[in-house]
């Protein structure tokens, strides 16, 4: 696979033209039996960005992403094209505007091949719970049963499309893991921003207080691209920040000048399997090798973090998704009188996993629940927060797995607990608003791809990039 940057030598060499490139990714697309994209988007009707993109290199005036195919995950508003956050109650809505991201995206020359599948409101962990059906991950269990894996979710079908090489990258959400996870599972880069950096205007809410756009990649370069073209202040999101932002492609070959201390959390480690533990070594020995510190730390609230973001992202997600009535937008079932509009549409449009979310949610914010789930989970919350600040003190970056295992058989882990128990490495980070990167570190004994997650304190995307560009040099995944 071509990165970003060789993509763009070729493109401004003439090596290959802006519409050859785009017609033969989307051909593969198109071919794909992975079930990664719920939509592509015809190619006449990107006509014009490429004949652009084209113009753009002749003048030799190209912008960052230009001519670059990407695929966007289907929970981002792209204005004209279909949008349905894989849901029944989204199936026919066609935005009237574009996000913040996409629009960046387009801004810099990119052009959409067409929106990934994904977990039904980005609620999942394994792309089963989208209403178009699972998402196929490229890779196959080769020592056993050759069976369909999940990619990991709810950016399945954005990590599988990666893997597969059927787009050069795309952008998925991440709000307790949804970047990381499947790119861990499907051997690829995936990087969650810090809380704020790149406006959720236009992305389908889940969880407002943790939705984080971030780009799923082929490598940690690729990344700091596309972060350099979403992340950016905008006043239509009420949490966007005006921190300001780096170039995070400037450091990206650069060793660091001053010392370096990574703390690995103890408690982490507890119970994970030798697969796991073998990668977290691994990363040891070359951090070792890079001069860099490695120390051991210790949380006090690990084990708090999941049922914290099981009670807070359900509550955030049942006052969300109340605006799907049938009556403005999307599905309408029939009812004789209103209430059975609303109680049938809601009924029919939303799948298993999202009703519970909604049940749940509702549960923890009415009024004779709600200091004992809600708020007693709010003040969790700042204690987790609390609780990286201290261990920021002593060191610079945290090194975790990504996810407790590899990628799992499609059907495999059937009650939600132990799906959600998937995203215990990757929710405290979420809760916390911290940057987070998972690169894929090494094979387990299956040959599956495993990764693991650098933490970065907040706004800290450049030498959190910087680190785990350094470190994928040493660990040779792609080579
Ligand atoms: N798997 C987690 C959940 O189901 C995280 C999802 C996400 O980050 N969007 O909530």
């Amino acid at each position: 696979m071509l990165s970003i940057r060789e993509l763009k030598k070729k493109l401004s060499e003439k090596k290959i033209s802006v519409s050859e490139l785009f017609d033969e990714f989307y051909k593969k697309a198109k071919d794909s039996q992975l079930n990664s994209f719920n939509y592509l988007i015809d190619p006449e009707k990107n006509k014009h960005l490429i004949n652009e993109s084209q113009l753009r290199y002749n003048n030799k005036k190209e912008e960052l992403l230009d001519g670059i195919p990407l695929g966007i995950k289907d929970l981002f508003c792209t204005k004209g094209i279909p949008t349905t956050a894989s849901s029944k109650i989204l199936e026919n809505f066609i935005p009237q505007y574009e996000s913040f991201v996409t629009a960046s995206l387009l801004n810099d020359g990119a052009i959409f091949l067409g929106k990934n599948n994904c977990d039904e409101f980005a609620m999942g962990s394994s792309n089963e719970t989208s209403f178009f059906g699972p998402v196929i991950n490229p890779w196959k269990d080769s020592n056993k049963t050759n069976e369909n894996l999940v990619p990991g979710g709810s950016s399945g079908g954005s990590a599988s499309a990666v893997a597969e090489g059927i787009c050069v990258a795309s952008i998925g959400t991440d709000t307790g893991g949804s970047i990381r996870q499947p790119a861990s599972l499907c051997g690829v880069v995936g990087l969650k921003p810090t809380f704020g950096s790149c406006s959720r205007w236009g992305v389908v809410a889940f969880a407002s207080s943790l939705d984080q756009a971030g780009p799923i990649t082929n490598s940690v370069e690729d990344a700091a691209f596309i972060l350099n073209s979403i992340s950016g202040y905008d006043k239509n999101d009420s949490t966007s920040s005006d921190h300001k932002r780096d170039n995070y492609l400037e450091n990206i070959d650069k060793k660091f000048d001053n010392k370096i201390t990574v703390g690995i959390p103890s408690d982490y480690l507890k119970d994970v399997n030798s697969d796991i533990a073998e990668q977290i070594d691994l990363a040891k020995k070359h951090l070792a090798k890079l001069n860099i510190n490695v120390i051991d730390v210790e949380f006090t609230t690990t084990e708090y973090a999941l049922s914290t973001y099981y009670i807070l992202a359900p509550a955030e997600a049942s006052s969300n998704l109340a605006r799907y009535d049938g009556i403005r937008y999307g599905y309408r079932a029939q009812g004789e009188t209103l209430d059975d509009i609303y109680i049938n549409t809601r009924t029919e449009g939303f799948g298993e996993e999202v009703t519970r979310r909604i049940l749940i949610g509702t549960y923890v914010l009415s009024a004779g629940y709600y200091d004992a789930y809600y708020r007693k989970a709010q003040k969790v919350r700042r204690l987790i927060k609390e609780d990286f600040q201290r261990i920021y003190r002593d060191v610079d970056f945290i090194l975790t797995p990504t996810a407790p295992n590899e990628a799992f058989k499609v059907g495999e882990k059937l009650d939600p607990i132990t799906m959600y128990m998937n995203d215990i490495f990757t929710v405290p980070t979420s809760l916390a608003g911290l940057p987070a990167i998972s690169i894929p570190s090494g094979l387990s004994k299956n040959n599956l791809p495993l990764g693991i997650q650098l933490i970065g304190n907040y706004f800290q995307e450049q030498s959190l990039i910087q680190l785990a560009s350094l470190l994928e040099k040493e660990l040779k995944f792609n080579d």
